[in-house]
């Protein structure tokens, strides 16, 4: 049995503890709750950032072991939340699946994965692109507090444990002054740096907490907005991104003259938002309904969501590695 079948299916703690290979940089554990998914269904309607096409996004519950993927409404083709789902895009994070596609996924995947939802179907209509609401995963973390948390079964009415990925040595990937990099800790702790020493407004920015904390996620990430610089706007319209954007679902910051719509929610709002942005992106390592953060310090610095990317597959390539291996 490869272990991607056996972590679905498996329930025993003595799993975890077999799977320990002292010699990979990465090993799973069992976590100390069940999958779960959400209770009810729920849904958010809104236009969505780059396209400017309005859609609706309803979230279903799923059975354990099921992960989280996406289907087009009227379309039956299933888009795994999964990095090997992932298509290069500019500014935002988009899954591929034949010529089944759906885009900027990162802040709705980063509200499941710190919300604790491990499981869940969720239908996408009227567009591909997912509705950036106000630009932060405050909404969706709402919607899903709406919805309800509850443990997931799988067919046979029974419960699955949940395993995560932990780190074992420092593993990293960079570009110029840019990196991502994982180091050995027993919590999933992610710090994010950012440095925009040309616009005095946001400057040089760090913040550091523990996401899979679901009071730390919902309290101090989730209301994170993207932003912006002013200067940059019309490049970017003009590029054919940002065709929803506007100062209801996003900050925005001149270079001469600071913010144009505060107030901000944190004063290191900005840098929080990297972390919200980060966590989504990770969230894609998650299979079969297990933890898409490793277990270890998550350092990011200047890194965007193709360097996000990189590292996750880097990841992924670890751990198909060490399936092989079982
Ligand atoms: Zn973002």
């Amino acid at each position: 049995m490869i272990l991607r079948q056996a972590l679905a299916r498996r329930k025993s703690p003595a799993f975890a503890r077999n799977l320990t290979i002292s010699k990979s940089p990465i090993s799973w554990q069992q976590d100390e709750r069940p999958q779960q998914t959400i209770a009810s269904a729920v849904e958010r309607s809104g236009v969505g950032l780059h396209s400017g096409v309005s859609a609706t996004v309803r979230l279903i519950p799923a059975r354990a072991g099921e992960g989280r993927y996406f289907v087009k409404a009227g379309d039956e083709v299933k888009i795994p939340a999964s990095i090997d789902h992932v298509e290069e895009s500019v500014l935002c994070t988009t899954l591929r699946r034949g010529s089944a596609k759906v885009s900027t996924v990162e802040h709705l995947m980063s509200a499941l994965e710190g919300s604790g939802i491990d499981n869940v179907r969720i239908e996408i209509d009227g567009g591909f692109e997912v509705p950036i609401l106000d630009g932060s995963s405050r909404e969706w973390v709402e919607a899903i507090e709406e919805a309800g948390i509850c443990s997931a079964k799988d067919d046979s009415g029974d419960e699955i444990s949940r395993f995560s990925a932990v780190v074992h040595e420092p593993l990293y990937v960079w570009k110029n002054d840019s990196f991502v990099a994982a180091f050995p800790h027993p919590k999933t702790r992610v710090t994010c740096g950012i440095d925009f020493s040309q616009v005095s407004a946001i400057g040089c920015q760090w913040f550091s907490c523990f996401p899979t904390i679901q009071h730390t996620y919902s309290q101090e990430i989730a209301p994170s907005r993207t932003f912006c610089i002013f200067e940059e706007v019309d490049g970017l319209r003009n590029a054919g991104l940002i065709q929803g954007g506007s100062v209801d679902n996003a900050i925005v910051c001149s270079i001469s003259s600071g913010w144009i719509n505060p107030p901000l929610r944190f004063p290191d709002e900005p840098c929080r938002h990297k972390i919200l942005d980060l966590v989504g992106d990770l969230s894609l390592l998650a299979e079969n309904g297990n933890q898409g953060l490793p277990v270890a310090h998550l350092v990011a610095y200047k890194a965007g969501h193709a360097l996000h990317a990189r590292f996750a597959s880097m990841l992924r390539d670890i751990m198909v590695k060490l399936k092989g291996e079982v």
